[in-house]
């Protein structure tokens, strides 16, 4: 949605809540069920522009914000629950939403685990395990931050031989080449996701590494962290794969590693069954769901329209909506109520 379709609707949603309408809209989409769909957080007087960089981003005051009114107005269930719900026919409350946070960010436990505890809501964590494990930092991430901490005002790399040229004059042109570069990447198997990134780092002479100082907001959750969260038993941890590759365009073998290894890792690391998982950028297929299920799975999360209960639910198919960092108050409330 555009930026200003965004905010009219925000703005639209602002009315229907001033007027006290959105009650009974909740009340008519009461058997709904909404999973939300965050990944990391920020403080907004620690920002140092990076955030912008993607709309992934949640500012923590929103999201304290959000969490109070989901508390007023919405259930928050675990995803276990939601699981069982449609595994069992076990009932669920009126309104029911469940948090799901993507990659395995330090945030989520630096920021937002203190609130959530702090309020008793529970959440789920899907982590890509070479992340956390290896500190091998994701590839939008490795791009927003070579573009953004470059001094270059263009960019020329080469895809399949074609060139790609980038202007990287201001902010603005940046962000916009981020977008650009993210979508040329996002369809390409990870063997050449990563000679693109290589590129980008050799030519903007920036790389993400643990050589450098890594920003706060791209830090990966530590194991203790994790453990500590596992232990108060609010939040459960899913696999996210290792690498965070496309699965449409693994092989079979790669396919099968990314998850039943992540599923093994995440359980011996936190003495808990993994049955939770995500696909990477929501992209799956028919093989890639099927694998899925054989590596043992209960479930699989997707992105996509709000995601309406039905009977026949897929389990390996579950939308979410995200919450975007421009998705303030009345932008997330209109998420809940479409
Ligand atoms: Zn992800």
């Amino acid at each position: 949605m555009s930026k200003l379709r965004e905010n009219l609707k925000a703005s639209a949603v602002a009315a229907v809540v001033m007027s006290g309408c959105h009650k009974w809209l909740l009340r008519r989409h009461r058997h709904q069920v909404t999973i939300l769909m965050y990944h990391g957080f920020f403080e907004a007087h620690r920002a140092d522009g990076l955030e912008q960089y993607g709309s992934r981003w949640c500012e923590i005051g929103d999201f304290k914000r959000q969490l109070d009114y989901l508390r007023r107005y919405a259930h928050v269930i675990s995803f276990e629950r939601l699981v069982a719900h449609y595994r069992t026919g076990a009932a669920l409350p009126d309104n029911a939403a469940v948090i799901t946070m993507d990659d395995g960010y330090a945030s989520n436990y630096r920021l937002a685990y203190p609130l959530l505890k702090q309020r008793g809501i529970p959440a789920c964590i899907f982590v890509s395990s070479r992340f956390v494990e290896d500190r091998e930092f994701l590839w939008p991430d490795r791009i927003e931050y070579a573009i953004w901490k470059t001094d270059s005002d263009a960019l020329e790399i080469t895809l399949k031989e074609a060139p790609l040229r980038y202007c990287l004059g201001d902010e603005q042109k940046k962000r916009e080449a981020v977008d650009s570069l993210k979508a040329q990447v996002e369809p390409l198997c990870h063997r050449d996701r990563m000679a693109l990134i290589s590129q980008i780092e050799d030519k903007t002479e920036q790389t993400l590494s643990d050589r450098g100082e890594t920003p706060a907001l791209l830090e990966p959750l530590r194991w203790h962290e994790i453990g500590d969260m596992v232990e108060s038993d609010l939040v459960s941890i899913g696999s996210h794969t290792i690498r965070h590759p496309n699965l449409t365009t693994c092989t079979d073998e790669q396919l099968r590693d990314e998850l039943v290894d992540s599923k093994a890792l995440i359980a011996q690391r936190t003495g808990k069954a993994c049955s939770l998982f995500c696909y990477p950028g929501g992209a799956y297929d028919a093989r890639v769901k099927r694998f899925t299920q054989e590596a043992g799975y209960h479930c699989a999360v997707a992105i996509g329209d709000a995601f309406e209960q039905k009977d026949e639910t897929d389990l390996f198919e579950l939308k979410r909506v995200g919450v975007a960092r421009d998705m303030r108050k009345y932008g997330f409330i209109g998420r809940l109520l479409r």
